[in-house]
């Protein structure tokens, strides 16, 4: 069986040249597109002022993707949501709704599963089962609005999966969820996390968009960031801050740092300082995550103080660090966490 084209992954232009030649006028594409991706119509069915006969022969030819919510869980400490969604063939990936008080925040998922193997990651440890297409992320998204009833303003692509490992779909799921027609989100509001492949990250600069690229450092040295993640055996630090760079001078955004504190592994008043003198020459913002227990994993984070004391030593190197919030701690709010609990993980 012929696969059926997925209607929701395509760009207004592509569905445009889809619907002309079908013989419509332009402007049905554009309706139908608002449609999708600004009214968040669960099918061709609800798209009412649009031609019975246009729907019907839609709903024969293209796919229209819709995720089935099969556990939400909201934290008691602070109110935030966790979804776990199964797609059309039966995968599941999670989504998670933080408010903030600058607005409400989901991250999501880039793909079903993750190769990259980072060593205190719970998405990596049954391997990838596939990479998710451009509707399925705007699902993700458009679920969770649909579902908490709140607009949505920033959206984090740090959810399960390497988004720079489906790079082709990340680009026009970035296109379609801030494009005017669509949820017009600011691509200021929109944040990408990397573990660090160098030659998608130069890439990334020169689309020349105004997200902001996170990187997940980990370590400052090749040898420490080798330990905790193989990609490191890829590309060194040197090119990684090459690359930073790059992408900083080609959209004049900073980098944020991602840097999970592992006890006894990363954590040292040397390891702050090394830090401070990546981020310093970038003006890259640090974001610490002290680093959540997995399972499976033999990894626990610094005590609290020791926490306080790596961010202060960062601050008195005149780099500015925040200590993410833990939220949604007691709901498995960790990658890939949920997920792994379904599996029976
Ligand atoms: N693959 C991308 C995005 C997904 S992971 C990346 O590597 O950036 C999002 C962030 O959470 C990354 O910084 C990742 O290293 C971190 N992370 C994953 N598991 C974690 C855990 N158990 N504790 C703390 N941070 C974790």
């Amino acid at each position: 069986m012929e696969k059926k084209k997925d209607i929701k992954s395509m760009t207004l232009p592509q569905l445009t040249e889809e619907l002309t030649a079908l013989g419509e006028k332009p402007f049905r594409a554009k309706q139908m597109y608002q449609w999708m991706h600004q009214k968040l119509a669960d099918g061709f069915g609800a798209m009412t002022n649009l031609p019975g006969r246009l729907r019907e022969e839609c709903a024969q030819r293209y796919s229209y993707t819709a995720l089935k919510p099969v556990r939400v869980r909201e934290s008691a400490i602070d109110g935030t949501k966790k979804f776990l969604f199964e797609l059309a063939d039966g995968n599941v990936v999670e989504s998670v709704w933080m408010r903030y008080k600058h607005g409400n925040s989901v991250c999501i998922s880039s793909q079903v599963g993750c190769r990259m193997g980072c060593r205190f990651c719970a998405s990596t440890l049954g391997g990838l089962e596939r990479s998710l297409w451009p509707s399925e992320m705007l699902d993700q998204v458009y679920a969770v609005q649909k579902m908490t009833g709140e607009r949505i303003s920033n959206v984090v692509v740090m959810g399960i999966g390497e988004p720079l490992d489906n790079y082709g779909n990340l680009l026009t799921f970035l296109g379609i969820l801030t494009d005017e027609n669509g949820l017009h989100i600011s691509q200021r509001s929109v944040t990408v996390s990397t573990c660090g492949i160098v030659p998608e990250m130069r890439r990334l600069a020169e689309e020349k968009l105004q997200i902001t690229l996170a990187l997940s450092l980990h370590g400052t040295t090749d040898d420490k960031r080798r330990r905790l993640m193989p990609i490191a055996n890829q590309y060194s630090i040197d090119d990684l801050m090459k690359a930073c760079a790059y992408y900083f001078k080609q959209t004049g955004r900073r980098i944020t740092f991602e840097y999970s504190l592992v006890g006894g592994v990363n954590d040292t008043d040397e390891d702050a300082e090394q830090l401070a003198a990546l981020a310093r020459p970038l003006s890259c913002h640090v974001n610490l995550i002290p680093v959540n227990p997995v399972r499976e994993r033999k990894y626990v984070s610094p005590p609290g103080e020791r926490v306080r004391a790596f961010q202060a030593k960062l601050e008195r190197h005149k780099v500015n660090a925040t200590v993410r919030r833990e939220m949604g701690r007691d709901i498995e709010g960790a990658c890939g966490q949920l997920r792994r609990e379904l599996l029976g993980g």
